[in-house]
């Protein structure tokens, strides 16, 4: 048996872990159009400054990441996120605290009086009756009402998703805020019967020491698979019951492919066998997204905290800045200090496809607008993602039923990767594993 995938980052790369854990003897060769493996989770390394270029770590209330890391034999790689770094802001007007208890709550800035009071009447909200799938923001609106949805979740949405609450759909992506909903009648009443059911520590941010990019290459050589770097592919064909996989300079043939590259990507390489399921895969929206790794030599800002995201309604043109080195100490060499900057998203695609040297200049007047910082940094690294993150849109989950069952026509063809059922790590390592099953299954 052999099977190919395409695409070398988490969802690829877990994919092979878990085939190769239940069928050792499968020959699996994994194609990576780069030159390195890890696609959205690669680390730069400039003179000491650790730059995440896309995510940094994972939260450890979900099993997924933290058993690939234990199984993988990567556990001393483990990082956890500095204590002293839990205290996240909110940018409105200011730098405001984002309460994490009622206490707090009821003193932030952040809301009128009025719309502390309609996020307390949540309790009186009735239950939407159907399943239909809405936006964040309509699911704000009704539920928490208009100024919680527009100082909390948009924040929020534009940090996890680099989405909008008005371009996102709440059943894909927050279906465990939904399933309160529906289970429970409402937000509050769930939470607190869930909190009495499954009491026990919330999610704490891990990493690993030297970067996500030293566990992608722990995890690269725990699996023994053939592993062929800076090779695109280009194409599959049908030929009979075997898959022909094109790459500039060869054809070779599988049993089995799985296709963990972004959606777009995927259209592309499957237009020859099913230009319908290309389309399908084509119609997959991504948010742009650029991320600015600020290195500061000498910085008199504590950055005593997580980092800040900003509202909507602030206007500025950063989304949000992570305070890296206070969260991950190794982020920066010893008294020196490092952030990272977003720009874009859906809030504001045209951001961040804006050159590296504007995008440098936004990001420094993004740290002195909402930070106060005036000095400039020593070192400063740019990454821009033309195709970022996917932004499931409403109706994303009926999308992905029709786009399965089409999937299901061509036996030993697999989907596995962000751009379906979740984008953060667990998520996608979770969706690896059920996919591997699902391979392991057919070919048993
Ligand atoms: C800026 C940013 C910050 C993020 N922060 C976090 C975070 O803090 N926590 C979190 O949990 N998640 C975060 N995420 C999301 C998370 O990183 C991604 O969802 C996840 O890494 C995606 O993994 P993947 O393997 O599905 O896709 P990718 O990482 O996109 O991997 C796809 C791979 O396919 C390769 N490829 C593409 N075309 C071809 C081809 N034709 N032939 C061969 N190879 C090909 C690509 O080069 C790439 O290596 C972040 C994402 C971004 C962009």
């Amino acid at each position: 048996m052999k099977i190919a995938i395409i695409g070398g980052g988490i969802s690829g790369l877990s994919t092979a872990f878990y085939i190769k854990q239940s069928k050792p003897d499968v020959k699996i060769t994994l194609f990576e159009k780069e030159s390195s493996l890890g696609g959205k989770m690669m680390t730069k390394n400039i003179e000491g400054f650790l730059f995440e270029e896309g995510s940094n770590g994972f939260l450890s209330n979900k099993p997924d990441t933290l058993e690939l890391v234990k199984q993988s034999g990567s556990e001393e790689l483990l990082l956890r996120s500095s204590d002293e770094a839990r205290v996240r802001y909110i940018y409105k007007d200011a730098l405001h605290q984002l309460p994490e208890s009622a206490g707090a709550f009821l003193k932030t800035p952040l809301l009128s009086f009025f719309g502390k009071l309609r996020v307390a009447a949540e309790v009186f909200i009735r239950a939407k009756k159907d399943d239909s799938d809405e936006t964040l923001q309509s699911f704000g609106y009704r539920r928490v009402g208009r100024e919680m949805t527009d100082a909390f979740l948009d924040p929020m949405v534009a940090g996890i998703f680099a989405s909008a609450p008005d371009k996102i759909s709440v059943n894909a992506a927050f279906p465990a805020v939904v399933k309160l909903e529906k289970e429970y009648g409402g937000l509050f009443k769930g939470m607190i019967k869930k909190k009495k059911k499954d009491a026990g520590p919330g999610g704490v941010l891990m990493s690993f020491k030297g970067g996500v990019s030293a566990f992608i290459d722990s995890l690269a050589k725990s699996i023994d698979i053939e592993i062929k770097t800076d090779t695109p592919v280009k194409s599959l064909k049908k030929s009979k019951d075997k898959y022909l996989l094109n790459t500039q300079d060869e054809t070779s043939e599988f049993d089995m492919v799985i296709l963990s590259t972004p959606a777009f990507q995927s259209a592309k390489i499957l237009n020859g066998i099913d230009a319908k399921l290309s389309e399908m895969l084509d119609d997959i929206e991504y948010s742009p997204i650029s991320v600015v790794g600020l290195g500061y030599n000498e910085l008199s800002h504590k950055l005593d905290g997580f980092g800040l995201l900003a509202t909507s309604s602030a206007k500025k043109d950063v989304l949000g800045v992570l305070w890296d080195s206070s969260i991950f100490t190794d982020r920066a060499p010893k008294g020196k200090k490092a952030l990272r900057v977003m720009i874009g998203g859906q809030r504001s695609p045209e951001l961040a496809l804006k050159s590296e040297e504007e995008l440098k200049e936004i990001a420094i007047k993004g740290v002195n607008e909402t930070m106060g910082i005036e000095e400039l940094p020593s070192f400063v690294y740019v990454k821009r993602w033309k195709k970022g993150i996917p932004n499931y849109r409403v109706g994303h989950l009926e999308k992905m039923d029709k786009l399965f069952s089409k999937l299901k026509e061509h036996k030993g063809l697999y989907l596995s990767s962000n751009a379906y059922f979740g984008v953060g790590l667990n998520d996608c390592i979770s969706n690896s594993r059920k996919v591997a099953s699902e391979a392991i299954r057919s070919i048993s």
